[in-house]
């Protein structure tokens, strides 16, 4: 039987409760698609910062590096914010980042029908949207050379080298082919130079991808297209800082934060966690919504270990038991048949998976 090695990293807040959910689901679709989870847990953040003093030890960067993805709650909180920057408890997340090379971002957004009443966008607008937001995540103007300022200015350097945009676009291909094929690359290419070697390179890869239909936007207008009509989009491919920008944005339509998954991905693994923080405001109660992890446990099984059978069984386990009514007390408002803990959905999805066919 095959065997995989998950670094779990709950974190801070309600990172301990959520990612308890993510295993119960991952367990429970391993246990259907015969392979099995080993686990392995690792501090970050202020938990790290209150037992050994920094916010990544180099035993969870190792752990995380030997491990075959990490599974990754929230980390931050109050406690810690008066902290010089590189002790706070988001520099290790930050680090890990770097130290895994997760060049790649994804984030799918995804609309059930039974909560079409949660999303920002009217029902019509976004019934049927299903896309796919694929950012740099370590290059571009967080991290372009130079940068600075004085008192009367302020700089930073937009750039990308050939082999950063072929790479990320490789991985956004990839993932089109796994879906429904249609990229859309976002730029500026019609104002900057980076832009245009951008769309250079996405279209120099696209031919390794004869199947993929290749579109361009510029990023203005996507972001308009974005809240008119997000069906249109498949997969959008775009560099770090309209990828920021765009993915946030594009949570909206779903609803809530807490059913948003991602992914952030280098050549090996990847780090699979919510969207969300740690929710201090709620931490400790058991009310957290665990579906945006046990979605990222789902995206776990597909991008890391290659298991696309349990990344379905998950998706579709989370989709029949929102449509069953069953609501955390984000989603209360929208058709709850039943309002839940956050154990009591986790649990939900672990038997609708083992009762799956
Ligand atoms: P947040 O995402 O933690 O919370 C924003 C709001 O959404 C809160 O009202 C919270 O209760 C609610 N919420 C978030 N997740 C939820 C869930 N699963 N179910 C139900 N409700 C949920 O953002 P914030 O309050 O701005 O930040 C709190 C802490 O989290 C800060 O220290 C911040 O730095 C950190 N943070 C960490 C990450 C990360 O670990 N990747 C990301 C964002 C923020």
């Amino acid at each position: 039987m095959k065997s995989y090695k998950i670094a779990v990293i709950a974190g801070d807040g309600i990172g301990g409760e959520i990612v308890a959910e993510g295993r119960k689901a991952l367990d429970a679709a391993a246990s259907r698609e015969n392979f099995r989870v080993e686990y392995k847990e690792f501090l970050m953040g202020g938990a790290a910062i209150d037992a050994v003093g920094v916010p990544l030890p180099e035993e969870t960067l190792q752990g995380a590096k030997e491990a075959d993805a990490v599974l990754f709650g929230a980390i931050g909180g109050e406690k810690w914010d008066a902290l010089p920057r590189n002790l706070r408890p988001e520099t290790g997340l930050l680090a890990l980042r770097k130290g895994l090379d997760a060049f790649a971002n994804l984030r799918p957004v995804k609309v059930y029908d039974s909560l079409l009443e949660a999303s920002a966008l009217k029902p019509e607008a976004v019934r049927g949207a299903d896309l796919l937001v694929v950012r740099e995540l370590v290059g571009g103007i967080y991290f372009g050379e130079p940068r600075g300022r004085d008192e009367k200015r302020g700089f930073n350097t937009m750039v990308y080298s050939d082999f950063e945009v072929e790479r990320i676009a490789r991985a956004a291909f990839a993932a089109a082919m796994r879906r429904r094929k249609k990229l859309c690359s976002v730029d500026k290419a019609n104002v900057l130079e980076v832009s245009a070697l951008w769309r250079e390179v996405v279209a120099r890869v696209g031919r390794e991808f004869p199947e993929v239909e290749l579109t361009n936007m510029y990023v203005d207008n996507a972001a308009m297209q974005l809240v008119r009509d997000p069906k249109q989009f498949d997969v959008i491919v775009t560099g770090n800082l309209f990828g920021d920008i765009l993915s946030d944005e594009a949570s909206m339509i779903a609803g809530s934060i807490g059913l948003l998954p991602s992914s952030s991905q280098g050549a090996k693994g990847g780090i699979f966690e919510p969207i969300h923080g740690s929710a201090p405001d709620i931490a400790g109660q058991g009310i957290a919504n665990p579906c945006a992890t046990i979605l990222s446990a789902a995206m776990l099984c597909e991008y890391a270990l290659g298991e696309i059978n349990a990344a379905r069984r998950i998706e579709s386990a989370v989709e029949a038991v929102l449509d069953s009514g069953l609501r955390t007390s984000d989603l209360a408002r929208f058709g709850a048949k039943k309002r839940v803990g956050t154990s009591e959905m986790g649990e939900a999805i672990k038997e609708r998976i083992l009762a799956q066919c």
